[in-house]
């Protein structure tokens, strides 16, 4: 049976339909750098930066706006991962950037949740 998910006010989308669904069951292959049970971290396809992770929770989640309470120990696990890769590349003691783009006016263009874990370079602020 196909699961599907109806996005608050949105069109139906299907997870066999998702790109991020896809890398975390392996149909499209990726550059896996951390995986445990709940999430997949891998190499950004078009890299802003001399590092760029996407952190990938396995579960399909739309966006941050879509998460709730049940939600709370992925996302701290998320952040903590996160730290973890950024000590692994090397990238802890300089500093790095982890992002997270929110919907359209957020710059969201993969409705799977993620986090864009940046270092390598300096960091500009504001972002555009
Ligand atoms: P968003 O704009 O949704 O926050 O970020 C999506 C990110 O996914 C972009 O940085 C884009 O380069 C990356 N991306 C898109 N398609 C693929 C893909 O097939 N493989 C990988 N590894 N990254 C991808
Ligand atoms: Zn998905």
């Amino acid at each position: 049976m196909q699961l599907e998910i109806l996005p608050e006010g949105g069109d139906r989308i299907s997870m066999s339909d998702c790109l991020f669904c896809k890398i975390v069951t392996k149909s499209i292959p990726s550059k896996i750098v951390y995986e445990d049970e709940t999430l997949i971290a891998i190499e950004d396809i078009n890299p802003s930066a001399p590092v760029h992770v996407l952190l990938i929770p396995k579960k399909h989640i739309a966006s941050l706006h879509d998460t709730s309470d049940a939600d709370k120990s992925l996302l701290g696990h998320i952040q903590l991962v996160a730290a973890q890769i950024a000590r692994e590349q090397n990238i802890a003691v300089d500093g790095y950037r982890l992002i997270n783009n929110c919907g359209t006016m957020g710059g969201q263009e993969v409705m799977h949740l993620h986090y864009h874990l940046l270092g390598g370079r300096e960091m500009l602020w504001p972002p555009g």
